[in-house]
């Protein structure tokens, strides 16, 4: 089941509310949820030494995985992609990240070259004109670099959680990527509540985009608020169908597809 988020409509401009007051809530068993992500993510950093990284989205899910790795010391690198079309926002958060936790992030950006092929060939806005359009600026923007931050790793974690949408509802803890390298999903039985109330607790920093009704939270191009009763990622490539919206950073090595 996707999630329903309830929030007033942004009318002329962005709308603001605290997503903390908005999301942050206490439920039952979230002690025991956060036990068993740390757990999760101290024995993969065991079992995986410096062949492990989590790739952030710099998003909230992400930035509570960050704070649990500074938080309990874990030996894992912190690594995020730069496409070229992030929110200031999102990327105020990675000197925010190195000052708060005194930990490097590693940047991948994409190919300079490519980059500008594509937009001298297929224009800026190419993504709204097809979907192939859209995965093969994701593919130069996203997944090149990708390949470039797992390279020679031998695991990495995400904070995709079986809440986010229907594609992603059966989203396991642990599982294989295309090149048969161990993705942790260390978040995936958590609620949006529990990001938030554990965001809430522990202080940790935020996208301040998350309080313009954007939960999830991409390019800016394809970024968008939403709206009351839309779901989680309806902000997200909003004008493609709900089975198309993935970027092909989540590909399965047992079934080739995105997840
Ligand atoms: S999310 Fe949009 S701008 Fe970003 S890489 Fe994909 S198509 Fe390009």
């Amino acid at each position: 089941m996707s999630e329903a988020v309830s929030m007033l409509s942004p009318i002329g401009g962005p709308a603001t509310a605290s997503a903390i007051g908005l999301y942050a809530r206490e439920t039952a068993g979230f002690a025991e949820r956060l036990a068993s992500a740390v757990e999760r993510l101290q024995a993969a950093a065991a079992r995986h030494g410096a062949g492990l990284v989590q790739s952030t989205s710099l998003g909230a899910e992400d930035m509570v995985i960050t704070d649990l790795i500074a938080r309990h010391k874990l030996p894992i690198a912190i690594a995020t992609l730069d496409t070229g079309k992030l929110h200031s926002e999102t990327l105020a958060l990675i000197p925010q990240i190195e000052a708060r936790y005194g930990r490097k992030v590693e940047v991948f950006s994409p190919v300079h070259d490519s980059v500008i092929h594509f937009v001298r060939v297929r224009g800026e806005k190419a993504m709204y004109e097809s979907l192939a359009l859209r995965k093969e600026c994701c593919g130069i923007r996203k997944l090149e670099p990708l390949s470039r931050m797992l390279a020679g790793r031998t695991g990495w974690i995400t904070g995709l959680r079986r809440e986010q949408s229907a594609n992603r509802a059966v989203v396991p803890f642990d599982e294989l990527d295309a090149q048969g390298r161990v993705k942790f999903n260390a978040l995936a039985d958590w609620s949006w509540a529990d990001v938030w109330h554990y965001i809430e607790t522990f202080d940790v920093p935020f996208n301040a985009l998350h309080d313009q009704f954007m939960p999830s939270i991409g390019c800016e191009p394809c970024t968008r608020a939403i709206a009351v009763g839309e779901d989680f990622r309806a902000g997200r490539w909003w004008w493609e169908d709900e089975s198309a919206k993935e970027c092909g950073l989540h590909v399965k090595k047992t079934e080739g597809a995105t997840a």
